[in-house]
Formats: C-alpha cells, sequence, structure tokens
C-alpha cells in the first residue's frame, strides 16, 4: 500500500477498523534494507572467493553489518584493520566506505592484488574532493569522526580539508580566504541535521559552493523520508541494523525526532519486551547494510507478540544497480549465503 493510502485508512478507523480494537499492527516500510553499494560490496567478496577461492583478506568491514561480516567470514574472508595484516602479494577487498590515496599507496609498496568495493557514491564525493583541492579550495566536509568513510575523504585532500559534524563546528571555524571555499558530505548522513548544519555555512561564508549534486546517497534519503512519514503513524519504530552504522543509526533518531521512540537492533533476539508493549502499531525498517532475512526473522518475532496484521507502506520505488568492478564484471556469484 502507498504511505498515503494508509494513512488515510489509520485516520480514519470507520474504513479499517479502530486501532485500539483492532489486530496489532505491523507496518513494514519500503524501501529498507541493501542499498545497490552494499550489494554490490557483498558480491565482490563472494565472486572473489568463488574467483579465486580462500582466504581473501577483506580491510575493514565490507559493510556495517556484524551479521554481513560474520557471513562472509565463514565463507572465508579474513577481515583485518589495516594493510600491515595482510601477507605481502596476497588478494585484498578494499569496503565499501572507501580509502584514502595513502592506503592506495601502501597497497602498491606491498605488491597487494587489490579488488576495490567502494561504493561509486562515495568515490563521486572522493572526486570532488580532489576537484576542489586542485582549484584552491577549502573544503568543509561535513561528517562524523573516526568513521572510516571519512577517514578516506578526508585523505584526498588532508592540507585543504577541514571536518566538521555539527552547527558548533561551523561557528568555531577561521577560514584564511572566505572567497573559496567548498563543503562536501558524508554520504550516510542526517537529511535535516546537514541543512541546518549547510544553512549555517551559507550565513557564515556566503560565496561557499558545494557539490552539483547532494552527496546524501539516495538510499540514505529514501529510508530517512519513509521513517518521516511512518512516524505520525506508528508507535515505536523498530531498525533493523548494526550499532556502527551509521545509516541506520541516523533512522532512529530521525523517528526519534519526531518524538516516537525507535530502536536499532542487530536481529530479534535483541527485543525487549518493553519495546512493543502497549503498542498497537508498530513500524519495521532496515538500515542499508542489513539483509532482509534479518527483517523476516523480526516480522515472526512480533507475529509471535501478537501483532498480526502487516502493510508494506512503500515512498518511493527503487531500482539502483551499480555494476561490479571490471575485473570481476563477467562473473556471477555462487554463493547465496546472505540475501
Ligand atoms: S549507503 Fe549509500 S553511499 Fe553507502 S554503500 Fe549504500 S548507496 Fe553507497
Amino acid at each position: 500500500m502507498s504511505m498515503s493510502g494508509l494513512l488515510t485508512e489509520i485516520e480514519n478507523p470507520a474504513s479499517a477498523g479502530a486501532v485500539t480494537s483492532a489486530p496489532k499492527k505491523i507496518i513494514l516500510l519500503k524501501p529498507r534494507g541493501f542499498c545497490a553499494g552494499v550489494v554490490r560490496a557483498i558480491d565482490v567478496v563472494r565472486i572473489s572467493l568463488d574467483l579465486y577461492g580462500a582466504p581473501i583478506y577483506v580491510r575493514k568491514e565490507i559493510v556495517h553489518n556484524r551479521h554481513v561480516v560474520d557471513e562472509l567470514r565463514e565463507a572465508g574472508a579474513i577481515f583485518v584493520e589495516e594493510l600491515s595484516e595482510v601477507p605481502s602479494g596476497a588478494r585484498v577487498i578494499f569496503s565499501a566506505h572507501g580509502v584514502s590515496p595513502a592506503v592506495r599507496k601502501e597497497a602498491i609498496e606491498r605488491s597487494l592484488r587489490v579488488i576495490d568495493a567502494t561504493c561509486p557514491l562515495v568515490t563521486k564525493v572522493h572526486l570532488e574532493a580532489v576537484k576542489f583541492a586542485k582549484q584552491g579550495y577549502t573544503i568543509i566536509l561535513i561528517g562524523h569522526r573516526d568513521h572510516d568513510e571519512v577517514i578516506g575523504t578526508l585523505g584526498e585532500a588532508p592540507e585543504s580539508t577541514i571536518l566538521v559534524s555539527d552547527v558548533s563546528d561551523v561557528d568555531r571555524l577561521e577560514i584564511k580566504n572566505p572567497e573559496r571555499i567548498s563543503y562536501l558530505t558524508q554520504t550516510t548522513l542526517s537529511l535535516d541535521e546537514t541543512k541546518d548544519i549547510v544553512s549555517r555555512l551559507l550565513e557564515r561564508f556566503p560565496k561557499i559552493t558545494g557539490p552539483k549534486t547532494q552527496d546524501i546517497c539516495y538510499a540514505t534519503e529514501n529510508r530517512q523520508l519513509a521513517v518521516k512519514a511512518v512516524a505520525p503513524l506508528c508507535q515505536t519504530l523498530l531498525v533493523v541494523g548494526s550499532q556502527n552504522s551509521s545509516n541506520s543509526r541516523r533512522l532512529v533518531e530521525v523517528c526519534e525526532k519526531a518524538g516516537v521512540p525507535a530502536y536499532l537492533l542487530d536481529d530479534c533476539s535483541e527485543i525487549q519486551p518493553e519495546m512493543v508493549d502497549n503498542v498497537s502499531v508498530v513500524a519495521v525498517t532496515a538500515g542499508a547494510s542489513a539483509p532482509e532475512h534479518l527483517v523476516q526473522e523480526l516480522i515472526e518475532n512480533l507475529r509471535s507478540r501478537g501483532f498480526a496484521d502487516l502493510e508494506e507502506a512503500e515512498i518511493k520505488d527503487e531500482d539502483v544497480r551499480f555494476t561490479l568492478p571490471s575485473d570481476l564484471e563477467n562473473f556471477t556469484p555462487r554463493l547465496h549465503v546472505i540475501a
């Protein structure tokens, strides 16, 4: 059902039965779960394992999801934090979050055979950073310190880039040449918070220029818009995703900002009774790195707790696909351990 149809039904109990007397309901948001960058990154690992056999090294978590990482580890991937842990000459995959030029250089020096699973939408931000730096701009990068993606983007032009994470960081900025200043953002930020930060940047630096199209990716945007639309219709939101998943955490925050409690769960084993006690309508979504089978297990768990009705509420059709890296594009994965 479309979100507007669902809204009419819930606002007009005569057409659907009053919520209080109706069976408890799950609203399942769409789009949810895997984005095109995550599908591609997981396929890169699966195909590499098929083609070259285990072990295949992966620098950092391929995507920020505990279940995905555990399942690929079982299939033969070895996850490492740094390239120094990879034997010289071995094959290594760079995660969807991207790497800095320093990491690429180290891989060449160590004769590592690199397969790059960086999401193309992260690469877009890297290219913008390179372009702005070459043109002599100071780059304000809006993002979360210590996030893998931000570390990679910062590394493109470290001398020219300043990281800000909130409006107060913008207030403290001191820029030598405010005539030549640009901004970029992490791909998985809150739409509203980023808007506030960009507005403040514009107030302080009217000449600031930004990317041609926003850096926050389509998947982050669509999942947040779905949460915003459903918040007035539910009493709680469950988000499937890992604690270190930036886009999943933002979904919780967006819902809480709308005044509705929200919880981030790695899987259904983390549901606590108080999350759904006295709730008649629960909404369910999943971050961009969370597998669909975990969502379905959560639905089954909710059914066992009396949530007999289920409606899928779609805010947007999402049909984005990315091609594989050129050395893998003629292969399809044989393993189907996650989807
Ligand atoms: S969340 Fe966005 S930027 Fe990150 S992998 Fe998915 S599509 Fe790419």
